[in-house]
Parts: structure tokens; sequence; C-alpha cells
């Protein structure tokens, strides 16, 4: 499948523990990245500095559902499940 325009769930929801321009520390879950314009599209698509992790990512079904309030859902549950233990 093609990523929804107009979607960004995984750009807000998700946490990249890697370095993004601008975010030297990545991006925290729940956090817009600093690349998302207001359209919802990444504008650093297609360029060198576009984080590996975003580069591979790709679209799919059971990550996209059917709406962007699906991938929202979806995407916060693997966030929670997947998120480490600790303090905070
Ligand atoms: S969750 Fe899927 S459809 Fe939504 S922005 Fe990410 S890749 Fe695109
Ligand atoms: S760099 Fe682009 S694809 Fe990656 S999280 Fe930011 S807006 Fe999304």
């Amino acid at each position: 499948m093609d990523c929804r325009p107009g979607c960004g769930a995984c750009c807000i929801v998700v946490s990249i523990s890697s370095a993004i321009p601008g975010m030297p520390h990545g991006k925290p879950a729940g956090i817009p990245c600093l690349h998302l314009t207001n359209d919802y599209r990444c504008q650093l698509f297609g360029k060198p500095e576009r984080p590996i992790v975003c580069q591979s990512l790709r679209p799919a079904p059971d990550m996209c559902g059917r709406s962007d309030e699906e991938a929202f859902a979806i995407l916060s549950a693997l966030e929670q499940a997947t998120r480490p233990s600790g303090p905070g």
C-alpha cells in the first residue's frame, strides 16, 4: 500500500531513538516530528538527511489501518507495548 496523504500517524505517535536533523536525541513518542509539515508530509522526503528508520518504514495495512484514526490507535498500542519499562 502507499502512505495515506495527510495521515502522519507514524511521524507523531512513534518514538524515534536515532538523531533527526534538529532533534539530536531523536523524537519522543506522541510528539510530532520537527519535519512534519502542517499538511502532514515529510519535509525531508527524498533527502539524504531523512533518518534511516523513516526511509525503511514501509506503509502496511497492519500498521496503517484503514483510516488515520486506526493508524493512530494501532501505533499507540504498539508504542505502549514496546516502551522500555523503568522510572518515568
Ligand atoms: S501510519 Fe501509514 S499511512 Fe499513516 S503516515 Fe505512517 S505510513 Fe503513512
Ligand atoms: S523525518 Fe519525516 S518521515 Fe521521519 S518522522 Fe520526521 S516527518 Fe516523519
